[in-house]
């Protein structure tokens, strides 16, 4: 017998209920997660900081700010979403009620990364509850400290009937995938990505896959060195780097090479002081497997700013490569780590056709002060999501779908697009009983005459087009 399959079917039973269903129950579960992050922040930020020195400046940011506005955002608008769809109808149902019902999944599996433990399983689970599933949730065993948090406190803020957490390295996972589950939301690798979805196609389970990769961020020769220097080094170190929409790598030309270098080390100084070893400010890599594998893409290209290193407390410093080449190993997976290699290309053309020659990434960044630069970019290339002038900071916006598109993800999920990736889109069409001789023209023996009314009370008529536009 399966391990969790106890569990699962006990979820299940409850999802049948009808328990998860009324909005003032949704409202109380995300209520309940809130008080979570209220009372148990202090926790949150030592368990990070243990995992691999999150600066609590970053925690705050990007795990508990990040959760408490999709919670406030999902409370705020949850009755809205919420609401049954009221569609166009044809003729042969003007007295009908036809609607979308918004319906949830049931017993959704959500399993979250290590490098934003609290962000990333929290806010898939805030979707998961307000659409009125029920869940378990498997916290990644590498950012072991807030594994062990999580498993030990959240279930005592949560409906134990309807949310679960299951802590389980590879092989358990592996058992827990073997269930029948009704949506399984994924954030990882695009390798374990294949893993989950090949077994949720055995039971034909709907999937969201939100995975990684290369971000490119293209800098035009036209724009304001010391401001892209800034934004770039942020998103390039905070968290060490280990962000999944961080930009991997920059494109530009060798004349904006030789201006951005001086830029980017006056930008890290400034963020990190002279030595970031010492700083507050500059996380770590999560474990001694990640540190080997990212310490060994140093020796792509050659060294321009940092490359020192320190095994015991895992710390590579902000780095960035020039002289990169693209068969060189750092330009060959997501880096996921504090290096910045430099591509030198001819032209915007040249930036253009490197990127669309390989993978869609989760993230495309363009900095150019130039609007058709920025628009010529976005036009011609194809991403998860695209930022201008900026790094990161389109995925602050709760308005914006955030997800992948090809080897990057599947789906998308934040604000109202979390509530509808959890919910199952039902078309509904309520009839009355009577007026049985409206149907007489669709029924056996068919009588050609009919089809003309049938097809005029039924069909959809091309809307004539206007000729002066
Ligand atoms: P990972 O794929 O190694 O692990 C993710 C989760 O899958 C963990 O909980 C892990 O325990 C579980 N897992 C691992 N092997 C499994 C298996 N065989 N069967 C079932 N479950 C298994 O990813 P990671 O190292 O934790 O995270 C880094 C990756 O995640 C990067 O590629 C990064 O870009 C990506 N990521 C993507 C996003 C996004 O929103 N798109 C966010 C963060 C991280």
């Amino acid at each position: 017998m399966n391990p969790h399959e106890g569990l699962v079917s006990r979820l299940r039973a409850a999802w049948l209920s009808g328990k998860t269903r009324p909005m003032e129950y949704r409202v109380a579960q995300l209520e309940a997660l809130g008080r979570f992050l209220d009372e148990k922040k202090q926790d949150i930020l030592e368990a990070t900081a243990l995992d691999m020195g999150k600066p609590p400046f970053e925690v705050e940011l990007s795990e508990i700010s990040i959760c408490r506005s999709e919670l406030n955002h999902t409370l705020n608008n949850l009755g809205t979403w919420m609401k049954d769809e009221h569609v166009q109808k044809n003729w042969v149902t003007q007295l009908d009620s036809a609607f979308i019902r918004k319906d949830p999944y049931g017993v959704v599996l959500i399993i979250g990364p290590w490098n934003y433990p609290i962000n990333l399983l929290l806010v898939p689970l805030i979707g998961a509850i307000a659409a009125g599933n029920c869940a378990v949730i498997k916290p990644s065993e590498i950012s072991r400290n807030v594994e062990r948090l999580v498993a030990e406190t959240l279930p005592k803020y949560l409906d134990k009937d309807c949310f679960a957490v299951v802590t389980a390295g590879v092989e358990e996972a592996t058992r827990l995938l073997e269930n029948k589950f009704d949506y399984i939301f994924f954030t990882g690798s695009p390798s374990v990505g294949r893993i989950v979805m090949t077994a949720a196609a055995k039971h034909l389970t709907p999937v969201t896959l939100e995975l990684g990769g290369k971000n490119p961020c293209y800098v035009s020769d036209n724009c304001n060195v010391h401001n892209v220097a800034r934004r770039v080094a942020w998103g390039r170190f905070f968290n060490a780097g280990q962000t999944c929409v961080a930009p991997d790598y920059v494109l530009c030309s060798l004349e904006m090479q030789e201006k951005l270098l001086p830029a980017l080390r006056e930008a890290i100084t400034e963020f990190y002081g002279p030595n970031p070893q010492e700083s507050p400010n500059f996380a770590r890599i999560v474990g001694d497997k990640h540190f080997q594998r990212v310490r060994a893409l140093l020796n792509s290209g050659n060294v321009a700013i940092g490359g020192q290193t320190d095994t015991e407390t895992r710390y590579i410093a902000p780095t960035v490569l020039v002289d990169v080449q693209q068969d060189d190993p750092v330009m060959q997976e997501e880096i996921f780590g504090p290096i910045l290699p430099i591509i030198t290309v001819a032209s915007m053309d040249d930036a253009i056709a490197f990127i669309n020659a390989r993978e869609r990434p989760l993230a495309l960044y363009v900095f150019s002060s130039c609007k058709k630069v920025v628009n010529q970019v976005l036009e011609q290339t194809s991403s998860g999501g695209f930022c201008a002038n900026d790094t990161i900071m389109h995925m602050t916006l709760t308005s914006l779908p955030f997800g992948g598109i090809g080897q990057s993800g599947l789906g998308r999920y934040h604000g109202r697009f979390s509530f509808e990736t959890f919910s199952h889109p039902r078309s509904a069409l309520l009839r009355g009983i009577g007026r049985e001789a409206l149907n007489d023209p669709r029924y056996p023996p068919y009588a050609a005459r009919r089809l003309p009314l049938l097809r005029a009370a039924t069909e959809t008529k091309r809307r004539a087009v206007c000729a002066i536009l």
